[in-house]
């Protein structure tokens, strides 16, 4: 893919991937945006929050490559470089994991350690990433505080049903008390068939409940467990998959500060004379 030409800018933006419930997509989004925006020419730097099931790194395909931690970069033990996994495909893609499953950093400690990893990759020698991508662990508590504490800007993950959705308004509350204003949600998972059938929410009744400005619309598709278990992100496959050109579609609306709208879903064509909508 063509690589479009850059400026080489002083600040990145520095965007979370959250969502509030676990296993609604934060990773694979994380992976996908990641990867197409890498593929659009920009260079991403990927953070890998998730301590406790890091797992960014088996959908990137790149798990025997990690070796150092920010743990181990903050312990002095080797430097930034080091820990930093650069992608054989996409040269201008990079993964950074915060810690190995059970060496975590002191409580209340990986805010800082996010910011000063922000500092460090804006002051490097090969310049600044234009993006940094930070995959946020489940749940609201230390593991999400230090994920969002660099972010600048928010994608929110949901699947339309309840409970995410629940999640979700509480986390856009916290975002927002942390001054993280900027706040754009992907509807995953969805299933045009259910939404038909009344047993699956529509997009428009999602975005309604969180009144937020709609990034992207996935739907659910086997290819993306296909590719997620073969550690091959879905944006690479070729031909291209459903769920795959729809987060391509969202890497795009990101760069350009731009949103989708929902549309009211079609009902199925009934036999009916155009005065019947009136009663007639
Ligand atoms: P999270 O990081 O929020 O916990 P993951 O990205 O790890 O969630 O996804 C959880 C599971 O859901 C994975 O097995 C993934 O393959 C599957 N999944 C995510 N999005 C889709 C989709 N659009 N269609 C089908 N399966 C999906
Ligand atoms: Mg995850």
């Amino acid at each position: 893919m063509e690589q479009k030409a850059r400026t080489s800018r002083r600040n990145p933006r520095v965007v979370v991937i959250t969502s509030g419930k676990g296993g609604v997509g934060k990773t694979t989004t994380t992976a996908n945006v990641g990867l197409s925006l890498a593929r659009l020419g920009f260079s991403v730097v990927t953070v890998d929050a998730d301590v406790g099931l890091r797992n960014l790194d088996l959908l990137l395909g790149l798990e025997n490559r990690v070796n150092y931690t920010l743990v181990e970069v903050m312990n002095g033990d080797c430097r930034l470089d080091q820990a930093l996994v650069r992608d054989k495909r996409w040269s201008n893609f990079e993964l950074l994991c915060i810690s190995k499953p059970r060496s975590k950093l002191p409580l209340g400690f990986g805010g800082k350690a996010l910011v000063w990893l922000v500092e460090s990759l804006k002051s490097r020698q090969e310049g600044c990433p234009d993006f940094i991508l930070i995959d946020c662990p489940a749940g609201i508590d230390a593991g999400f505080i230090t994920a969002i504490t660099p972010a600048n800007e928010a994608v929110l993950v949901t699947t339309p049903d309840i409970t995410s959705l629940r999640d979700a308004d509480r986390v856009v509350g916290l975002l927002e008390c942390d001054g993280i204003r900027d706040i754009k949600m992907i509807v995953n998972r969805v299933r045009t068939d259910m939404i038909k059938g009344e047993d699956m929410m529509s997009v428009l009744d999602v975005q309604e409940m969180l009144g937020l400005a709609l990034l992207g619309v996935i739907p659910e598709d086997t290819e993306v467990i296909r590719s997620t278990n073969r550690g091959y992100p879905l944006v690479l496959n070729k031909p291209p998959t459903l769920a795959g050109l729809a987060f391509e579609q969202a890497a795009w609306r990101l760069v350009e500060q731009d949103s989708m709208k929902a549309v009211m879903m079609e009902e199925e064509p009934k036999k009916r004379g155009f005065f019947s909508f009136f009663g007639g």
